[in-house]
């Protein structure tokens, strides 16, 4: 053993908190790990240290004692079973076996203490897509997925009935081993059964033993009035089931907007372009635009309204997703020019091209060629 400062051999500080032990020790775990550096001995020599080093640091009782007497303190005593668990020999292999499922398999908490090998399911991802007038009002919406849940067949055992459960013969049933340390008296989960007192002597036909099983889910979910595109719900425990009494996940749903034929969303407001003739932006007059909530209000156009403003409709767009207050609803205009004139439109047409002082051009072929001679040249 090169180093006995365990800290310094995990790189964190003497006031480390169990996540910070944790994470660097992921870290160099993922480095060092066997698998990854094959016949490097240097590798293998420091993966044993990190290891041990982690062992004690992430345990409490141990780190006390490490942290109060050293590395000597941990291995003085009572020969027997020489340490915990013997790092220096022949257990090696099992000790970090256990380790490993503990920590790359459990997800979170425990660090191989109280509920070892239970885990947290995973989270699930899905999207649900929903009109603007589903944004507007709320909604509930079915979302179908596929999630593992627990076996119905076992309730989540992995075995077969009761008699396919049978007490764990390492700690018979206890879940926790025994270590004297002189003074000290340790325990720590079972390796055989995870602590669990149990293991499964014959497994569920349904599952082959994992407890769980892939399942299609539909749930309900409420969409709050006011949504925002991309903004993501989260149902707590709708993810995959846990394992071993583990937590089950979350399912996180991501709203999308459907295309609106008349709106288009800015923020809490909707803009709406509204088709006006030439003459009623010319003289003024009222138009009505379509609202979200169904039906349409009348706006009030002024004489000489120019292409391209815009008219403010005062709460006629979404709510806040609080609650509180509404958005307007944004008018833009857009001017229509009129085609296919009727005779009579045609001569009104002229006229008001001769009172601006236009000449206007004759329907007549050779003198729209004139008319365009003129404009060109
Ligand atoms: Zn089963
Ligand atoms: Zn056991």
């Amino acid at each position: 053993m090169a180093s006995n400062d365990y800290y310094r051999t995990l790189g964190v500080p003497r006031n480390a908190g169990p996540d910070e032990i944790k994470t660097a020790y992921r870290k160099l775990a993922m480095k060092y790990h066997p698998d990854r550096n094959q016949g490097n001995k240097e590798a293998e020599s420091t993966f044993k240290e990190i290891n041990e080093a982690y062992e004690v640091l992430s345990t409490p009782e141990k780190r006390q004692v490490y942290d109060q007497y050293g590395a000597e303190g941990l291995k003085a005593g009572a020969g027997g079973r020489g340490g915990f668990g013997g790092f220096q020999g022949a257990d090696l292999g099992d000790m970090f076996g256990d380790l490993f499922e503990n920590l790359f398999t459990q997800g979170q908490g425990g660090g191989g203490r109280g509920r070892p090998r239970s885990r947290r399911g995973a989270d699930l991802k899905y999207e649900a897509e929903i009109t603007l007038e589903e944004a507007f009002s709320g909604v509930k919406v079915p979302v179908n997925f596929d999630r593992t849940e627990l076996c119905e067949e076992c309730d989540g055992t992995g075995a077969r009935g009761r008699t396919g459960i049978k007490k764990c013969p390492t700690c018979h049933g206890a879940g926790r081993v025994q270590y004297s340390q002189g003074f000290f008296a340790f325990s720590q989960a079972c390796p055989d059964c995870g602590g669990q007192g149990e293991v499964i002597s014959s497994p569920c036909k349904a599952c082959n033993g994992a407890g769980r099983q892939k399942k299609r889910a539909t749930i309900n979910v409420k969409i709050p009035a006011g949504v925002e595109e991309g903004s993501v719900l989260r149902v707590s425990g709708g993810g995959d089931a846990g394992l071993k009494g583990g937590d089950s996940g979350d399912l996180y749903i991501q709203v999308g907007l459907k295309h609106h034929p008349h709106f288009e969303r800015q923020g809490r407001d909707l803009v709406y372009d509204a088709q006006v003739q030439v003459w009623q932006a010319a003289l003024g007059g009222e138009t009505d635009v379509p609202v979200i909530e169904g039906g349409r209000v009348k706006i009030r156009i002024p004489a000489g309204t120019q292409h391209g403003k815009v008219f403010r409709v005062h709460d006629q767009g979404m709510p806040s997703p609080g609650g509180k207050g509404r958005g307007d609803l944004l008018v833009k205009v857009k001017l229509e020019v009129p085609h296919d004139l009727s005779p009579r439109q045609r001569e009104l047409f002229e006229e008001l091209a001769k009172l601006a002082g236009h000449e206007a051009p004759s329907q007549d072929g050779d003198k729209d060629k004139g008319f365009f001679k003129k404009i060109l040249g």
